[in-house]
Formats: C-alpha cells, sequence, structure tokens
C-alpha cells in the first residue's frame, strides 16, 4: 500500500456521530500537516450550511467555536481542513473552506491548481467577485455554476467531475452543497485521498490517521478519481463518470504509526516524500516555454543586468547553496559566491544594484540569513528568496520568491526541504540564464525535463536502499566517519558528514577529494569507514579517474571504503568494500539521488544507537536567533 501523506490536513464525515466532534478529532491527528490555519463546514441538513475558520493553530480555530451555539454542533455531516498556504497569505480570509457568492457551495482543497489564473480571470469576467486571493477559491464558483445550470444541474456529483476535468496541476478537492446535505464529493489528482468504511457513517481524508480511531477499513482512490460518500457507502469514479473499482484495504498501524504513514519517524517520511517534493516544487514553474518565479517584483532587465551572485545560507540550505553555485556559474556565466549567512554581513561583502543575493532558508525566519537579506537591501542589492514557508519574514522582504513547495517538515533535520532547495536553486539559476540569454530556450526546456524526470530517480533510489540500512545498523559502533566528494559530491558529501553529526551525535567530516592528501588523510585509519560520491564514469570521466586514484589511496591506508556510483560504474567496484548504486542522471542533477543513501544512513546509524531522529539534542527546527 502507498503511504498516503503529504501536505495539509482534510478531513470529512457522514454519519450518525456530531460531525464537527469527529472532524476537529480528525483534523488534530493531522496538524503536523499544516498549521497555517484551520476552519470547517457544517451541513445542517436544513438548507444550512455554517462555517467557521481562523487564521493559525487548529487551537484559534476552536476557541472561535468554544461557546457558540448553533446548528454546526448537530450536524452530522460536515468537513475540516488544516492549510499550508500556497497561494495567498496565511489569513483568515484565505483559509478554508471556499464558498460560493450564494453560500451553498463549500470546498477545501489540498494541493495547487495551476491554471487558476485564467479560471479566476474567466470567472471575474462573468460578474464573480473573489473573496479570497486563494487558487481554491476558484473551484468553489466553478462548482456553483456547474450545479445551477447546464448538463449537471441539481447533481452535486457530476458538477465536480465537470470541474475536475478542467482542473491543471494537484488537487484533493472535498466538495458540499447545502442542497444535498449528507453527501461529500471528493475528487483526486496527484494529492493523497483515502475513504474510511464504517457502519452508517463514512469518512474521508488525506491519511487514515484522521479516522483510524472509527474505522480501520479504507479504500485507496486512483489517479483521477472521484468519490461521494453518505451514510450508506461510497462510490468512486472517473472524472467523466464512469464507475471504477476502488482498492480496499485494512489499516493495519496504530494510531502513532499511521501519523507517521507507517514509519517510526517523521524523518523517515519525509525521506519517502521526496519526489513528491521534487514533483510540487517544480509544478507551475515552466509555462509557455519559460522559467516562471512564484512572485517578481523585479523587472526582466533587472534579472538581466544581475552580474554577480551572493547566495546566503546556513545549515543544509547552505549546502544546497554550493551546489546553486554550480549550476549559475555554469548556465549563466555570471560569478556566484556561496556565504554562511552568519558570516556574510559582517565582512563588508561588495554589493551593489546589480548583485543578486539568493536566500535560502526552509522557515524563511532564519535569523543569521533574515539579517543578512537585511545588510544586502541596505546596499541595495536584489534579494530572490528560496522558502518553504508562504508568507514568511524572509520572502516579504525580498524583490522575487521561489517557494519549494516540499510541505511541512516535522524532522529537524532537513531532507526533502533539501531536496526541493537544490531543485528551486537550478530553477532560478535556468531562469536567471533564460533573461540573460546565455541559454536558448529549447536549452532551456531540455534542462526542465531533466529536473521533471528527477523525482522518478529519486523513487527509483528509494526502492534500493534497503542495503543502506543493513550498513548503517553495521557502521553503528564506528568512532567516526568522513565523506569525500569532488565537483557536485563535494556539497552532498557535506551534506552526508551533517546528517550524521547532528542525528548520530559522530564524529563526521566531509572533504573535496582532491584536499585530502593535503592533510586530512592522515586521519585514516584502519577499518575507518569512508564514504566516497563518485562521479559519473560517463559524464565527468576525468574527475571519476581522479577519484578513483583517491580511494585506491584511502584502501591501501585500511579505510573501509562505502562507494556511491552510478549503476553500470564497473571500474570502481574492486575498490569498494560496499557499493551503493545510483541511478545514471545528468552529472549537475546527480546530488539529488547520491543524497538520499547519505539521509537513510544517517538516520539508521543514529537508530541504531538508539536516538529520536526527529528530535536530536540540542538542536531546533528553525533557528530564530543569531
Ligand atoms: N493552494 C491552496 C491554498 O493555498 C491549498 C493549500 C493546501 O494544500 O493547504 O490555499
Amino acid at each position: 500500500m502507498a503511504t498516503l501523506t503529504r501536505v495539509c490536513g482534510i478531513v470529512g464525515y457522514v454519519g450518525h456521530r456530531q460531525a464537527l466532534d469527529v472532524v476537529l478529532d480528525g483534523l488534530r491527528r493531522l496538524e503536523y500537516r499544516g498549521y497555517d490555519s484551520a476552519g470547517v463546514a457544517m451541513l445542517d441538513g436544513a438548507g444550512g450550511l455554517a462555517v467557521e475558520r481562523a487564521a493559525g493553530a487548529l487551537s484559534n480555530l476552536e476557541g472561535k467555536l468554544a461557546g457558540q451555539d448553533g446548528s454546526r454542533f448537530t450536524a452530522t455531516s460536515g468537513m475540516g481542513h488544516t492549510r499550508w498556504a500556497t497561494h495567498g497569505a496565511p489569513t483568515d480570509r484565505n483559509a478554508h473552506p471556499h464558498r460560493d457568492a450564494a453560500g451553498k457551495v463549500a470546498v477545501v482543497h489540498n494541493g495547487i491548481i495551476e491554471n487558476f489564473a485564467a479560471l479566476r480571470a474567466e470567472l471575474e469576467t462573468s460578474g464573480v467577485e473573489m473573496a479570497s486571493e486563494t487558487d481554491t477559491e476558484t473551484a468553489a464558483h466553478l462548482v456553483a455554476a456547474a450545479y445551477a445550470s447546464g448538463p449537471t444541474a441539481g447533481e452535486l456529483t457530476a458538477s465536480v467531475c465537470a470541474v475536475a476535468r478542467r482542473l491543471e496541476g494537484a488537487f484533493t478537492l472535498l466538495v458540499t452543497h447545502a442542497d444535498e446535505p449528507d453527501k461529500i464529493v471528493a475528487a483526486r489528482r496527484s494529492s493523497p485521498l483515502v475513504v474510511g468504511v464504517g457502519d452508517g457513517e463514512n469518512f474521508l481524508a488525506s491519511d487514515v490517521a484522521a479516522f483510524i480511531e472509527h474505522t480501520r477499513d479504507a479504500v485507496e482512490l486512483g489517479q483521477d478519481q472521484v468519490v461521494t460518500i453518505d451514510r450508506g457507502g461510497y462510490r468512486v469514479t472517473d472524472f467523466d463518470g464512469a464507475e471504477v473499482q476502488a482498492k480496499p484495504f485494512t489499516v493495519d498501524w496504530d494510531l502513532s504509526a499511521a501519523e507517521k504513514g507507517g514509519h517510526d519517524y517523521f524523518m523517515l517520511k519525509e525521506i519517502e516524500e521526496q519526489p513528491e517534493a521534487l514533483e510540487n516544487t517544480l509544478r507551475g514553474h515552466f509555462v509557455n516555454g519559460g522559467i516562471v518565479l512564484d512572485e517578481q517584483r523585479m523587472t526582466e532587465q533587472d534579472l538581466r543586468d544581475i552580474d554577480k551572485v551572493f547566495v546566503v545560507a546556513c545549515g543544509t540550505a547552505y549546502h544546497s547553496g554550493l551546489l546553486a553555485k554550480y549550476a549559475i556559474e555554469h548556465w549563466c556565466r555570471i560569478p556566484v559566491e556561496v556565504e554562511l549567512a552568519s558570516e556574510f554581513r559582517y565582512r563588508d561583502p561588495v554589493l551593489g544594484r546589480d548583485t543578486l543575493v539568493v536566500a535560502i532558508s526552509q522557515s524563511g525566519e532564519t535569523a543569521d540569513t533574515l539579517e543578512a537579506v537585511r545588510h544586502a537591501r541596505t546596499q541595495r542589492a536584489r534579494v530572490l528568496a528560496i522558502c518553504n514557508t508562504n508568507g514568511a519574514q524572509i520572502p516579504r522582504e525580498s524583490d522575487a520568491v521561489l517557494y519549494t513547495h516540499a510541505g511541512p517538515e516535522i524532522g529537524v533535520a532537513a531532507t526533502k526541504t533539501f531536496l526541493a532547495q537544490i531543485t528551486a536553486n537550478y530553477l532560478v539559476g535556468l531562469a536567471l540564464a533564460q533573461a540573460r540569454g546565455t541559454k536558448y530556450s529549447d536549452e532551456v526546456a531540455r534542462e526542465f525535463e531533466e529536473l521533471a524526470a528527477m523525482p522518478q530517480a529519486v523513487r527509483q533510489t528509494l526502492s534500493t536502499v534497503d542495503q543502506v540500512r543493513t550498513l548503517g545498523r553495521e557502521l553503528a559502533d564506528s568512532k567516526a566517519v568522513l565523506f569525500l566528494g569532488r565537483h557536485v559530491g563535494y556539497p552532498v558529501a557535506l551534506e552526508g558528514a551533517l546528517k550524521l553529526k547532528e542525528l548520530a551525535y559522530m564524529h563526521a567530516e566531509g572533504f573535496a577529494a582532491g584536499e585530502l592528501k593535503h592533510g586530512p588523510i592522515a586521519l585514516i585509519e584502519d577499518r575507518l569507514p569512508v564514504v566516497v560520491v563518485m562521479p559519473s564514469a560517463k559524464g565527468r570521466a576525468l574527475l571519476h579517474s581522479k577519484m578513483l586514484s583517491n580511494i585506491r589511496e584511502i584502501q591501501a591506508r585500511g579505510a573501509r571504503t562505502v562507494v556511491i556510483a552510478e549503476e553500470g560504474d564497473e571500474a570502481v567496484r574492486p575498490f569498494a568494500d560496499e557499493l551503493i548504486e545510483i541511478p545514471a542522471v545528468a552529472t549537475l542533477l546527480q546530488p539529488l539521488v547520491s543524497t538520499v543513501p547519505l539521509q537513510v544512513l544517517a538516520a539508521e546509524i543514529a537508530r541504531a544507537r538508539g536516538y529520536d531522529v526527529d528530535k536530536p539534542r540540542n538542536l531546533a527546527k528553525s533557528v530564530t536567533v543569531e
């Protein structure tokens, strides 16, 4: 069974209990997914649709609901949502559910409706006034229109099918109509949705954790399917309304495992979510043959004038920034410097109007990075933010923004946000190359296509990591582990070492392999594990042969070599005590696959040593002090 986990939380219920309780309980189970706002819509059976929403954590909504009375407390059908904002700031107004103008249709949504701008323009032309900045609201108005007249009039399921056919992007949508109060219709494409099947009651949720205390009988929805639930059962169709056979399964996890998608730790779930994180980060950024950013308050001319790039970041984000340098210099022919944000402003960097500062921060609130951004702005430099949190401080203070849509990351050690940051950096590189004309548009399109193939390559890598787990348990008692890389493999080596330090509290260091002979080789002793990230024999033949010599050097001194190499790299096999194969991909993209085994290795060593990989000691998820 696929693990059904990702951004934001959705719960729907039709049954015999008080729906508000069931929905709020379910949302509480999913709250780790999104925390920008929460909202519910309750159907009272007499044509009433009561909606309550509040920005911030679920407790804000609960506070708002406490002490109120009314029909929503007796409703036995309803739905709720916790938001992880992608379109529009995390405010009350943008909180789901969204309604049509008459207040009869309510919609909650997980994902991104890519063609929302066109749909919004079409609705506005027909006189609809938008009440929010979200992409989601368009779906509410479209369903209302489909329900009001035409071939699907008066038919909620058919109306939702008709609307789903028009939407592009990724979505789980739950839709209710006040005139059909005992029914919820849901549509799914590239976003999670699962049905919980009870006795005289049925559930819809983005994750089984939401209903597992009521039923363990569930149904997994396929791609491009619509499901309608009522008290008596559920019915699944495709977007054209043709009935399809759905796949029932029994949930055999306990509640705490269910929240973690069947894993012991959120981090392990997040490692598995990396293909989706990349898909979501790429989605909507290649439009009409060109790269587009999420927000751009600088002109194309400003972009063309950039003659120097500084990347500023901390920790794992800094490692992603090191990779930005390889891509941007190669594609754009502009010098790039990568700086630790905490060092940047204290050394008086040379900045001006034509300098672009790329600030990378998962939370968008990292104090060191924020201060670096402020310093850059006082020097009149332009700032482009790469963040995972919509509307955070750093993007607010920047001239352009590209969001990584990796979803909430609970594990303190960054995993899926790292891969998403690398992807975002490359998109920025392509956007600059396109603006400056250092790449033709067909070349940009080709690079984007290669990026778009990476989720599948990461998926393939993930399917082979059992060997790494076994190795992790074997290495758990090592005193130290060294990591070596060259070219784009060097930042990967640094990241592999950082993961091991933060999770397993083990001495770990990453080196540029060529530096080894200038000192660190003295550290090599008998059976010391050394992880080597091999360049591609085809893509980087010269580096590959140099790296082979480096491996020989360390093996001759007794090291235990753990080699990460492209499939079919026979030349390295004799020098690998342990060979971990990754798919062959384009040179610049290799870090997206070579990092994965290193994350798994660090997590497994930490677990074998008995540590909580979600909450390493002394660390916080986002560091808001300097
Ligand atoms: N794109 C929608 C929004 O920004 C849904 C986000 C979510 O998945 O929570 O409101």
